[in-house]
């Protein structure tokens, strides 16, 4: 089965998700994330998604990896370098580990992806259900419509909160909630959140309850669809054409 992406967009080989990582590793992303946090984990999977992955990793298809310890970035980076990860995410809990009680502190994250919209176009969930494509494809249609839930999501959270990143994450989008108090909601509380949020918007609830605690990390390489996770303003999220074409394009997919 292949991967049916719009804009042309196609896994990465292994090759080019090294050379990525040497030339472009997301240093200022982990050093903000460092300065602000107790704690940075970096996870990563070797490719379980493309299936490329040197064959040296083959035990950790189908797992996460977590580099629980590095000396420094530059440390950091050889350990990535080597990897050249398919996804490199980060642990959303930013705590250190014997601070970890029932309510740790979290980063309150939204999800929004292309699979959380039926789309009569690519016919996505049909098609994956019957074993005819792929579970990530996606079409121009259901991501210009994740594209246009993100921008409406982004002013309701707008009246409650008042530091909020908005990222494309190569397939859809993340808002990243930076106000304290979100890093302090409970359990009981984000829970409520993220059900209440997901009656109404495409959102993946188990990410914003804290259940899933992975969130892509900024300036990583996206190896499914060879797209650079990247900040962006919600204005742009009008033109999702010129996001699936030129936002976050790696040097090695740009046109000589
Ligand atoms: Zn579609």
């Amino acid at each position: 089965m292949k991967f049916d992406f719009p804009a042309d967009l196609r896994p990465s080989s292994v090759e080019e998700r090294e050379e990525f990582y040497r030339k472009s590793f997301p240093r200022e992303f982990i050093e903000d994330k460092l300065d602000r946090w107790d704690r940075f984990v970096p996870v990563v999977d070797v490719g379980s998604d493309s299936t490329r992955y040197r064959p040296r990793f083959k035990q950790y298809k189908g797992k996460l990896v977590r580099i629980n310890e590095f000396e420094d970035l530059d440390d950091l980076k050889s350990k990535i370098v080597d990897y050249a990860p398919e996804d490199l995410y980060y642990a959303t809990t930013i705590e250190k580990e014997d601070r970890i009680e029932t309510n740790p502190e979290k980063e309150l994250v939204f999800d929004l992806d292309p699979e959380n919209v039926e789309c009569k176009n690519c016919e996505r969930k049909k098609k994956y259900l019957e074993g005819t494509a792929e579970e990530y494809v996606f079409c121009d249609e259901c991501f210009g419509e994740v594209a246009e839930e993100t921008r409406q999501l982004f002013s309701f959270l707008k009246n409650h909160f008042s530091d909020l990143q908005l990222v494309y994450s190569g397939r859809g989008f993340h808002i990243h909630v930076e106000d304290m108090e979100a890093f302090r909601m409970d359990r009981e509380d984000r829970r409520e959140l993220a059900g209440k949020v997901a009656k109404e918007f495409p959102i993946d609830p188990a990410i914003t309850a804290g259940e899933k605690d992975l969130m892509r990390l900024p300036g990583s390489l996206h190896g499914l669809v060879s797209k650079i996770v990247t900040p962006m303003e919600p204005s742009e999220l009008s033109d999702p054409e010129r996001i699936l074409e030129v936002v976050g394009q790696p040097e090695f997919r740009q046109v000589e």
